[in-house]
């Protein structure tokens, strides 16, 4: 970038996040140096938000920075591993000081909310675009995939699905909505809240895991791929707001992207543990969706069945 470069770096990006104890060198040489601990694997993921593809471009600073991470930090709970640093480069098209400092306090907020740290990255000019590069720890071999699932195994989702997709059709002005769901869903969509709290919960129960960033129907079609399985889900079982349920907009839950929930598969015989979990988590109830099957993939609606293995056909339902 211009000849600032190094002062933005030092200014906004030097100390973001919580130090961590695997990190020998971080931002300000060429590059950084980070162990891995005695008896660990590491996790690493990465994604990238364009602005006007992945966000509309007068969304706030600090939400900006906040789904950034959130949305990598999502991939590293699906996998069962907890955050340990990340990466962050950035193209900006201009030095907005302003901008700056909300992005970095946003980022700063985030980054210490779920204790990992920046230990360095790019800066450079052009289109807004934010890719982070995240990685996370897990006990060696106990990281969980997409492909454990087995026929019987409860499915299970956390949270609400939907209010993001419902947030993003009432910005694109495609719905309205009554005031307080219209708050909930902008803050579903703006501000996502990735499920490390499931992290114990997926090594100790979890066969297969993903979490839905694109849409239930097509996110748990990756766990069925993987995992060599069908699934039978029913609509009436989807934790969904009771208004999406009441005005029949199941296409939100089943279809639409960014709820940054956890989608994940638990053999019956650790049904009551996941009980337990949801005594001790109203914040993050995991709601049974259905189970594991050994082939197909369809939605129980009232005494239909409705094939979800061909794209969309849920959509003929409402
Ligand atoms: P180089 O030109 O050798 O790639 P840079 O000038 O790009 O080095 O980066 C200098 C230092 O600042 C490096 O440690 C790099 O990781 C860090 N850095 C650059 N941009 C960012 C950023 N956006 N966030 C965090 N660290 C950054
Ligand atoms: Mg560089």
């Amino acid at each position: 970038m211009a000849q600032d470069e190094f002062s933005i770096i030092q200014h906004y990006f030097a100390d973001v996040g919580k130090p961590s104890p695997n990190t020998v060198l971080t931002i300000g040489d060429d590059a950084a140096v980070v162990g891995i601990p005695e008896g660990f694997q590491q996790v690493v993921s990465m994604d990238t938000l364009i602005s006007g593809v992945h966000f509309a471009a007068d969304t706030s600073p600090a939400d900006i920075a906040h789904k950034a991470l959130a949305v990598n930090l999502s991939d590293l709970a699906a996998m069962a591993a907890t955050p340990d640093w990340f990466l962050l480069s950035i193209s900006l098209p201009r030095v907005d000081a302003d901008w700056l400092q909300q992005f970095a306090d946003g980022l700063r907020y985030t980054a210490e909310r779920f204790a990992l740290q920046l230990i360095g990255g790019d800066t450079c000019r052009g289109n807004l675009s934010i890719s982070i590069q995240i990685a996370g720890l897990v006990p060696v071999a106990r990281f969980v995939t997409r492909a454990g699932g087995n026929a019987g195994d409860l499915l299970l989702v956390s949270g609400l699905l939907g209010n993001a997709g419902l947030g993003l059709a009432y910005q694109q002005g495609r719905v309205e909505l009554p005031d307080d769901l219209r708050r909930r869903c902008l803050q579903a969509l703006n501000r996502p809240q990735p499920r490390l709290e499931l992290v114990d919960f997926l090594r100790s129960f979890a066969s297969a895991a993903i979490d839905v960033s694109d849409g239930l129907q097509g996110d748990l079609a990756h766990i069925l791929h993987a995992s060599h399985c069908g699934a039978r889900i029913d609509r009436a079982a989807l934790p969904v707001d009771p208004w999406l349920a009441q005005h029949n907009l199941y296409q939100y839950a089943l279809g639409a992207g960014d709820d940054y929930e956890i989608c994940c598969s638990v053999p019956q015989k650790y049904r009551s543990e996941v009980e337990s979990w949801n005594r001790l988590h109203a914040d993050c109830h995991l709601t049974q969706i259905g189970e594991l099957t050994d082939a197909g993939f369809t939605l129980q609606v009232g005494n239909q069945q409705v094939d979800l293995a061909t794209s969309g056909g849920f959509r003929h339902f409402d």
